[in-house]
């Protein structure tokens, strides 16, 4: 992927068709309400949902996807980590920042994650070579790690970051772990306007948890991108509010950044509707439906600060749909809803 390629064109009078997974648990809904807040905007974006939920649908030219949550079910949990492969999304992207409004333990976080998507741990390599003895491969090449050292430095650039944190645990997986380190530290000569250390994933996630906000950048290989990107989701506020986008070649997926499918708070309207909304303002950035974007971005968070409106994970009793009024009312209030470049 390169920052500056063109996006897929648009067809039929300007207008973009995206591929929709609603998914399980809040999924659903989460879809509905970002298709009624589409429409609303004159967005000019039409969706189509595979017939099964996982068949995804080539759409000529370039397909994109808007995956509500990838925690689908017992059977395509299985499958989508296999989807990212074969779309080869190798870039997961989650920026995760402190949000006026939201309380949290700790202020001023903005992180950008950038996680290796398709090898590592998530290679599906493993067996059991006798009775009682697993064999679970994890996979590091030179060729992805550079592909995602050099996207995590392309993107820190791209948004005026100064520093990248490669995290590994190179001291035990010295081979494997060693070659990504490596390869990042590589990359990194090539851009000297920013700097690049590098530090080991248990000291990470203790320094995460005490002092957030002396990271900047960070690029991790699959599994503690993981693990570093949900502790990162935690600390400014949790599933509800953080989006996550996938990147690749040819195509990009957006989701809510931990992948949760909230099947205990279906249906029953508390679900935040942020992080998906948020997902759903990536996609149109992706599609430069710039002004879109803006539009529903600024409503969104402008509603968040509004801490009388928030949903039950953020600590308050406002439902899913009060919080959509006062996206619509702050749209309505400051946005002109023919708005199109
Ligand atoms: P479950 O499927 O049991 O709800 P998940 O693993 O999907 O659990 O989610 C973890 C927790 O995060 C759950 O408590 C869930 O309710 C909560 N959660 C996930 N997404 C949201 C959301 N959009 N709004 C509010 N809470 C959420």
């Amino acid at each position: 992927y390169n920052g500056s390629k063109i996006p897929p064109p648009a067809k039929y009078g300007g207008r973009h068709t995206v591929t929709l997974i609603p998914g399980d648990g809040i999924g659903p809904e989460l879809a509905n309400h970002v298709r009624e807040l589409f429409r609303f905007c004159c967005v000019p974006v039409d969706f189509e949902e595979p017939l099964s939920g996982l068949v995804l649908v080539w759409t000529g030219g370039l397909l994109q996807v808007l995956c509500v949550t990838c925690r689908l079910s017992a059977y395509s949990n299985c499958l989508l980590p296999s989807c990212r492969t074969s779309l080869d999304l190798y870039a997961n992207v989650m920026h995760c920042q402190s949000l006026p409004g939201v309380r949290t333990r700790h202020r001023n976080v903005d992180i950008l994650i950038v996680r290796e998507n398709t090898e590592g741990e998530y290679s599906s390599l493993e067996h059991e070579n006798v009775p009682g003895v697993v064999e679970c491969l994890k996979i590091i090449t030179r060729t992805k790690s550079l592909r995602i050292a050099d996207y995590a430095f392309r993107t820190a650039r791209e948004n005026g970051r100064r520093r990248v944190t490669a995290v590994h645990k190179a001291n035990i997986m010295s081979l494997g772990d060693g070659l990504f380190l490596q390869s990042c530290q590589e990359v990194a000569s090539g851009y000297p306007e920013i700097s690049f250390d590098s530090m080991i994933v248990d000291n990470t996630t203790m320094q995460l948890v005490s002092r957030p906000q002396q990271f900047d950048v960070m690029v991790l290989p699959n599994l503690y991108g993981n693990v570093v990107s949900n502790v990162c989701a935690g600390l400014v506020g949790g599933p509800g509010l953080v989006p996550g986008a996938n990147y690749g070649e040819n195509y990009a997926v957006f989701e809510t950044g931990t992948r949760n499918t909230g099947k205990s708070i279906a249906n029953r309207n508390v679900a935040n509707p942020t992080a998906m909304l948020l997902a759903s303002c990536q996609l149109l950035d992706h599609l430069r439906l710039r002004g879109f974007a803006h539009m529903i971005r600024r409503a969104v968070l402008s509603t968040v600060t509004e801490t009388r409106l928030h949903t039950a994970d953020l600590g308050g009793q406002g439902s899913t749909l009060e919080v959509l009024q006062s996206i619509r009312n702050a749209i309505e209030s400051t946005g002109p809803r023919t708005l199109n470049t």
